[in-house]
């Protein structure tokens, strides 16, 4: 068991449902998850770290256009793509994390690159775009991230606006389909990592910043778990979910599944849908969401890998 290497990836909760879903576009998403879990698995397979093995796997769908993270973010209220990313070392927690950056292709290995050479955490806007430059990260224009679905997404959302039509659940999106992407792994010398990386909710505005690249809402990692979240920002920002369900089961040895659905409730209670991720040092994996679906997956060494979409599988 000491050497068993785990992976467990998330593409977004939100209303997944199979009757919204073309044949084209569930498995589209199927095949995304299973080569985010094939990148990371290589890694881990051949002895990496989980810090590696999360990045590579949230690379995988930042790259593709079917998740809001990298390319296929959402719009803000502007029309432009604001991104989000974080991750975080269970090992040393070390963490680095960036918000609101427009121009680095992979927000991902930004927020990478934050931890290992920056002196800081966390960086927004254009001064983490100019150290992503400085760090000679690839860059990447608007049009790389602009995808026309989630223009449609945006003019929706403003028609509502204008119509004054309530939105149900999160203020800002009239879908309430997430698609922010996140990973945790353990690796084969036990140390678990996470990582997540979102667009972060259509129509936002006024430069807000959601839970995923706050350390310890959206994305936490230490000895013991490690969580990746997706769901209404706002919400998991004030319950802290991410260190709120890894504290649980480092001082109170809860199973990771029941203080994910535990935190989980507590936050629906406020008013916040969505979903979580989260490994065990162990290798105890949980998947929790109180919204129709999660994209998602997992993979351990010597099992075939797994993904999953709607509630119901
Ligand atoms: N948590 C993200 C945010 O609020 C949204 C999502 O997960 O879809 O920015």
């Amino acid at each position: 068991m000491a050497e068993d290497w785990t992976l467990v990836i998330h593409g977004g909760a939100g209303v997944i449902e199979r009757e919204r879903m073309t044949p084209e576009r569930d498995g589209a998403v199927r095949r995304a998850l299973h080569e985010a879990l094939a990148a990371g698995s290589a890694i881990l397979e051949r002895g990496g770290t989980s810090l590696d093995a999360v990045a590579a796997a949230v690379r995988v769908l930042e790259d593709d256009p079917n998740f809001n993270a990298g390319r296929g973010a959402v719009f803000t209220a502007e029309g432009a793509n604001e991104l989000d990313a974080a991750i975080m070392d269970g090992r040393t927690r070390a963490a680095g994390a960036v918000a609101g950056v427009t121009a680095t292709r992979n927000p991902i290995s930004l927020a990478r690159a934050v931890m290992d050479r920056s002196g800081h955490v966390m960086l927004i806007g254009d001064g983490a775009d100019a150290f992503s430059r400085s760090q000679g990260l690839e860059q990447a224009g608007p049009e790389w991230f602009a995808t026309p679905e989630r223009r449609e997404q945006l003019e929706r959302w403003r028609a509502a606006q204008q119509a004054g039509l309530p939105q149900s659940g999160l203020a800002f999106d009239p879908d309430h389909k997430f698609g922010t992407v996140g990973a945790v792994a353990r690796d084969r010398a036990g140390n678990l990592a996470a990582a997540t990386s979102t667009g972060g909710v259509t129509g936002k505005r006024w430069g807000r910043v959601g839970d995923a690249p706050l350390i310890g809402a959206g994305t936490y990692a230490d000895a013991t778990c490690a969580v990746s979240a997706t769901g209404a920002g706002e919400f998991y920002i004030r319950m802290n979910v991410a260190h709120e369900i890894c504290a649980r089961v480092r001082l109170s040895g809860e199973p990771v599944q029941q203080a994910a659905d535990a935190v989980q409730a507590e936050t629906l209670q406020l008013g916040g849908s969505g979903g979580v991720i989260g490994l065990t040092a162990d290798g105890e994996a949980a998947f929790s969401f109180n919204t129709p679906g999660m994209y998602r997956g997992v993979a351990r060494q010597g099992d075939a890998a797994m993904v999953a979409v709607y509630g119901d599988e």
